[in-house]
């Protein structure tokens, strides 16, 4: 047998024992721009499962800059940043993130996972320590495990647990990281005494504002903007793929991390740059979340609405971001709920495990700016007929 028929029954055997038990996941491609209402499988659906919390994915402004830029630089970088892939409009949005940020230093990553899987083995090794929210995000998980570090998973938004944990652990350097806004449950991490739990203890803190930035903030640059803590916390990251409607991440520091991550950071160094249109593209949409106030302010007319309507429908709902989980428990409820949803013209994905812990299989409902009070009230007249409850 050759080789590639071992692996075709391994996978067999593994794909057999995932459907058995309501995990196994496919792919369906999209006949439309991402938007509030999508094509997909030949019907025409109001989009509930996108993190495009602005509407920028498709803004004619955006698209236009990845047009220009396009046309001036080609398609592909050829190369890492450190080699030849390194291009004008990756040191101006750099720069443009740094202002968005008010940070002394941005660096960019090509996604989130790569931002993160980079950033945290770059800066704690095997004599350090590292402490993870239960409910942080899968990316944060593997950066810690790649890091080798002492990893202390506490529990979710526990900063008791979390301060006795930095009390007891012996360690040469202490970091600690959490999501802002769980991308999973749509909370809020309390990051206040987060960061006067990590002053106490010496410890660095590192977040993760993908689903806070262009969302919460007064200047729409995540939690730490909303709180004035842009300058209490080591490392902010944030994503440019939700949003702000493009691709790829960045962490707003220090000159000095941002300098060793070039140095350091694995997916920064062994990675070919991310392309200059995407780049441009990114400028264009900080550029709209900083001039346009009304995006967000429409974002956060229809997040109101949505937790409004599903309080009365009897499902706990607080309206703190753009995520909205409604737990149903075993995968098979999720994924029939999200059919049923489906017949009567709402998309929303069903999230399960690994995504989400075992026992809480969940429909999540993202908010957009882009949704009209028409397409929340349609999902909300949606759940009320097909009589999705908390489980
Ligand atoms: C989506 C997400 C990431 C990964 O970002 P990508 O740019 O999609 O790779 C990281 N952290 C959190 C909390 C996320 O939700």
């Amino acid at each position: 047998m050759s080789d590639e028929a071992v692996a075709a029954a391994w996978a067999r055997e593994d794909l057999e024992a995932l459907s058995e038990r309501g995990l196994r996941r496919y792919l369906e491609p999209l006949d439309s721009p991402q938007g509030p209402v999508v094509r997909v499988g030949g019907e025409t659906l109001v989009n509930f499962s996108s993190n495009d919390y602005l509407g920028l994915a498709a803004s004619p402004t955006v698209r236009a800059a990845a047009l220009a830029a396009v046309e001036r630089y080609g398609v592909g970088t050829g190369a890492s940043r450190l080699v030849v892939g390194d291009t004008a409009a990756h040191h101006r949005l750099e720069t443009r993130l740094a202002a968005f940020e008010r940070a002394e230093a941005v660096r960019l990553f090509n996604s989130g996972y790569a931002a993160n899987t980079g950033i945290i083995p770059a800066l704690v090794g095997p004599e350090d320590a590292v402490f993870s929210d239960a409910l942080n995000h899968a990316s944060l998980v593997d950066g810690c495990r790649l890091s080798r570090a002492r990893v202390c998973v506490y529990p979710h938004a526990d900063v008791e647990a979390l301060e006795r944990a930095l009390a007891e652990t012996p360690a040469r350097r202490k970091l600690v990281v959490t999501d802002t806004v769980f991308s999973m449950d749509g909370d809020v991490a309390p990051l206040r005494d987060i960061v006067a739990a990590c002053r106490a203890h010496g410890a660095a803190l590192m977040v993760d504002e993908a689903h806070a930035t262009g969302v919460l903030g007064a200047r729409g640059a995540g939690l730490c903007d909303e709180l004035g803590l842009e300058n209490e916390v080591d490392l902010r990251m944030g994503t440019l793929s939700k949003a702000l409607g493009v691709m790829g991440a960045y962490v707003a520091t220090s000159r000095e991390v941002a300098d060793l991550l070039v140095s350091r950071a694995r997916p920064f160094v062994f990675s070919t740059a991310l392309p200059a249109h995407l780049c441009a593209a990114s400028e264009a949409a900080v550029d709209a979340v900083e001039g346009d106030p009304d995006l967000r302010e429409r974002l956060w007319r229809n997040i109101r609405r949505f937790a409004d309507g599903l309080r009365g429908l009897g499902v706990r709902a607080e309206p703190r971001s753009a995520v909205f989980p409604i737990i149903l428990g075993e995968p098979e409820r999720a994924l029939d709920a999200a059919r049923r949803l489906r017949e009567v013209g709402v998309l929303v994905k069903a999230i399960r495990p690994p995504t989400v812990p075992e026992g809480t299989s969940r429909l999540r409902f993202c908010l957009s700016a882009s949704h009209t009070v028409g397409h929340v009230d349609l999902a909300l007249e949606a759940l009320r007929t097909v009589g999705v409850r908390r489980g």
